[in-house]
């Protein structure tokens, strides 16, 4: 992948670090509560947050103040300082995103215009940009306050992609997924959530099926439209087969079955197979009608 020279989009906000953090800050031991709960079950969770909520109760003014900063700096629900400034690494990301989302508002403009989109109703003609926004540790969003646990998302409601670039990192580190195009492919995927609110597709229902088998379908389209957007960019991004073997592994490595999931009925993102399949399938055919997940009977 090659970026230099290309067109850096300004549908781009840098949101700074923990913007809103006082309230994610009582976010994160809720989502902390859910997860033990899914370990150990409700009961084992109560006797948990017994003993630890005694523990805090019998411990000393000062010890707390130490251990969790309560009225510290930071904690104040301030949004402090860039994200893209924060480091060089941060800085490149931000100049790279800019680059793949000015990629997609070329492509995606284009497909709109030719009409080249499944049918889910009216299909507008001109395709609206989305904003791309970057944050550290927690964000403020159309759809809610929300913390980088969550990973990568977009919000309909303000019709923005919200990004830590941290997570970049999980990706090279802890999913081994590295590179460039694995990173583009997370973006476009984002891409995709906002072409399928255009279009209609995520208000799509299959009959008879759960909300977990529809999100499914969902996130494949939205996987296959990441491919059909790497297909276009081919040569104005010079992909090559390497940057394609990037972005599969990451799209194997986030399946709901390679993510340590053993219950199918609760996969909402689906499996690794599926994952790299429909992303092949929009990156081979750059053709985004190919991409209707919900017209299959097993997507
Ligand atoms: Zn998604």
């Amino acid at each position: 992948m090659d970026i230099e020279g290309q067109r850096r989009s300004d549908n781009f906000e840098d949101r700074g670090q923990g913007s809103g953090s006082s309230r994610a800050g009582a976010a994160l031991p809720i989502q902390l509560i859910f997860g033990l709960m899914r370990f150990l079950g409700w009961k084992g969770t109560l006797v948990v947050a017994a003993v630890v909520g005694a523990g805090y109760y019998l411990l000393p003014g000062s010890v707390k103040q130490q251990l969790f900063g309560g009225g510290g700096p930071g904690n104040d629900g301030q949004a402090g300082g860039s994200v893209c400034q924060m480091s060089p690494g941060n800085g490149k990301a931000c100049d790279f995103s800019r680059v793949v989302l000015a990629s997609t508002e070329d492509v995606w403009s284009a497909k709109f215009r030719a009409g080249e989109l499944p049918r889910y109703g009216r299909v507008p003609t001109a395709y609206a940009n989305p904003t791309l926004a970057v944050f550290a540790a927690a964000v403020s969003t159309g759809c809610g306050e929300a913390t980088s646990a969550v990973g990568p998302f977009y919000c309909s409601a303000d019709r923005t992609l919200y990004i830590d670039p941290g997570f970049y990192q999980v990706m090279e580190r802890r999913l081994r997924a590295p590179g460039d195009f694995a990173q583009a492919y997370v973006i476009a995927h984002e891409v995709g959530h906002h072409v399928q609110h255009i279009i209609g597709a995520m208000q799509m229902g299959v009959r008879g099926e759960t909300k977990n088998q529809l999100s499914v379908r969902v996130e494949l389209q939205a996987d296959c439209f990441a491919g059909v957007w790497g297909h276009t960019a081919r040569a104005s991004l010079a992909i090559n087969d390497e940057d394609l073997k990037e972005a599969v592994n990451a799209a194997h490595a986030i399946g709901d079955d390679a993510l340590g999931n053993q219950d199918a009925t609760r996969y909402t993102h689906g499996t690794s197979e599926q994952r790299m399949r429909w992303f092949r399938r929009g990156f081979d055919s750059g053709d985004a009608r190919q991409c209707d997940t919900f017209k299959r009977a097993e997507p």
